[in-house]
């Protein structure tokens, strides 16, 4: 992420050379595990990574999984360890999830906020629960969310979500987010702008893993004038930058060339 200043994001990533499998436990089951091929490991560091977000949110079959790996590491073992393979996929999930709940919040999209917030569903126990567009969804305790004045309707719990119950629901799943495996430090640590200049100190928040580091990422991007879509022609996401990132529709020229020539194609 380029940023003026020093960056406030740290981890330093194991990569494996070599690349990474998944582990299959039956014939053609389901990916239980996924580990690095060898021990041979080189540096990587997620924080410059313009592409980590999208890629993950890309991540829509385990076997996509290895790819993105190959690139920045596992995500929440040690180097040597082994990947729980159902539950990242379930994260990737989730995460496309919360992208598509923040971009519905922007400015010209509120049809699709609309709709979001249409498929919001406030239980008579207090489970929020959202489906979205693609058929993922999530669900979360509606205290901390929904309040703090009470609406004697649903037990308590107003079945109607609003615009600013959706930024708070989604800043409670990102801080309970960075809060799992193994969370967030803040050190103060030395640091140095150019490797001539005298050194400094200063805070620097250290995710204990690569997936609390998305989150803590994302939440870094939530406020700014960058952002992600869907692309209207192939379906993945994609990051976009300046000042109508979140009005662009493909994810590069050839997806909006190919989606004007089926337009124009002639029906047989
Ligand atoms: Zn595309």
């Amino acid at each position: 992420m380029s940023k003026s200043g020093p960056q406030l994001g740290r981890l330093m990533q194991y990569v494996c050379q070599d690349g990474y499998e998944l582990l299959h436990t039956g014939v053609g089951g389901f990916p239980e595990g996924l580990k690095a091929k060898t021990d041979r490991f080189v540096a990587g560091y997620p924080y410059e990574e313009p592409s980590l977000l999208h890629d993950f949110a890309n991540v829509t079959d385990p076997e996509d999984l290895p790819a993105f790996c190959d690139r920045y590491g596992l995500l929440t073992t040690d180097p040597d360890g082994v990947e729980n393979v159902p539950h990242l996929y379930r994260e990737a999930q989730f995460f496309r999830g919360v992208l598509s709940a923040w971009v519905s919040l922007k400015p010209g999209k509120e049809p699709v906020l609309a709709e979001v917030l249409n498929n919001i569903q406030v239980s008579e126990d207090g489970i929020v629960s959202v489906t979205f567009t693609d058929g993922s969804g999530m669900a979360w305790p509606a205290s901390g969310i929904i309040g703090p004045s009470p609406i004697v309707e649903n037990h308590g719990y107003s079945q109607k979500f609003t615009e600013d119950q959706l930024h708070q629901f989604i800043a409670t799943v990102i801080t309970q987010k960075m809060s799992q495996h193994g969370g967030i430090s803040i050190t103060a640590e030395p640091y140095k702008t150019t490797d001539q200049s005298r050194a400094n100190i200063r805070t620097f928040i250290r995710p204990a893993c690569l997936l609390v580091a998305l989150w803590h990422m994302l939440s870094e991007l939530v406020g700014t004038e960058e952002s992600f879509g869907q692309c209207g022609q192939c379906g993945r996401w994609f990051r976009a930058s300046g000042k109508n990132a979140h009005l662009k529709v493909y994810c590069s020229g050839a997806c909006r060339v190919r989606h004007h020539r089926t337009l124009k194609a002639p029906r047989l």
